[in-house]
């Protein structure tokens, strides 16, 4: 088969996937999430024993995440990536189900405001944005996941969402070993030059947003969670980050 009649049937996949995911409703029925006292607000792991009282638990830390130098500053999560959310995931990633993934994002911002009771902090003036995905798996898929969720989020708290930061194309985050993964250059960076580097707002005063909701799928081993963080401490500062994902492994 030449190269072009591949190149257009992949083409068409992808523009089939994006007509049906836009007008399908959700493919799927989605689990409950987690109750908020279910995993560390601090690193998103799992809570292992009710021993550990709440202050300990949403001031310092963990066990796993003790006295470890997150970039975040808080996780917010709806479960672990087990067969129920992960077909939810999978189900965004791969099957384009774009109304799914805004269902996710109102939970996700849903769950995040029921944590706001347990912190002292509001978020007067935030910003919502979302991890991103290299420009060529976006035309592959079809789909922009991370982006599609945060959109959800953006609507569901009212706050405006900012794609801006770019991630240069690299190996299939899946393929790689754990060690590999942490590994890794720096892939993600502040995209120079975006639409909203000319915001007004942001050009007169750089700590004008004082909370970033950090938007993705799955948080594994948290480096893209980091390089995130420190692309987008690199151009605003020090705000406080919160990372809201759908699934921790
Ligand atoms: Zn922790």
């Amino acid at each position: 088969m030449s190269s072009i009649l591949q190149h257009a049937i992949r083409l068409l996949a992808v523009a089939e996937r994006q007509i049906l995911g836009s007008r399908s409703g959700r493919s799927i029925s989605l689990p409950t999430p987690d109750s908020i006292c279910a995993w560390c607000h601090r690193c998103g792991a799992p809570r292992l024993g009710v021993f550990e009282s709440e202050n300990y638990f949403e001031r310092l830390g963990c066990r796993k995440c003790y006295g470890v130098c997150l970039a975040r500053d808080r996780t917010i999560r709806l479960g672990t990536y087990d067969n129920r959310w992960r077909e939810a995931i999978l189900a965004v990633k791969h099957g384009g189900d774009r109304a799914l993934a805004r269902e996710l994002g109102t939970l996700l911002a849903r769950q995040w405001q029921q944590t706001i009771v347990a912190h002292s902090f509001i978020a007067d003036s935030a910003v919502v944005i979302p991890i991103p995905m290299p420009l060529a798996r976006r035309v592959e898929r079809g789909i922009d996941h991370a982006r599609e969720i945060a959109v959800g989020v953006s609507k569901a708290l009212g706050i405006s969402m900012a794609r801006c930061l770019e991630h240069d194309a690299g190996p299939v985050q899946a393929m790689l070993t754990r060690a590999d993964r942490q590994s890794r250059a720096q892939r993600i960076r502040w995209k120079s030059a975006s639409k909203w580097e000319f915001d007004a707002r942001l050009a007169s005063d750089r700590q004008a947003f004082e909370t970033i909701f950090l938007v993705d799928d799955v948080l594994t081993t948290g480096s893209t969670a980091a390089q995130a963080c420190a692309a987008i401490r690199s151009r605003l500062g020090a705000p406080q980050i919160v990372m809201l994902v759908v699934a921790t492994t």
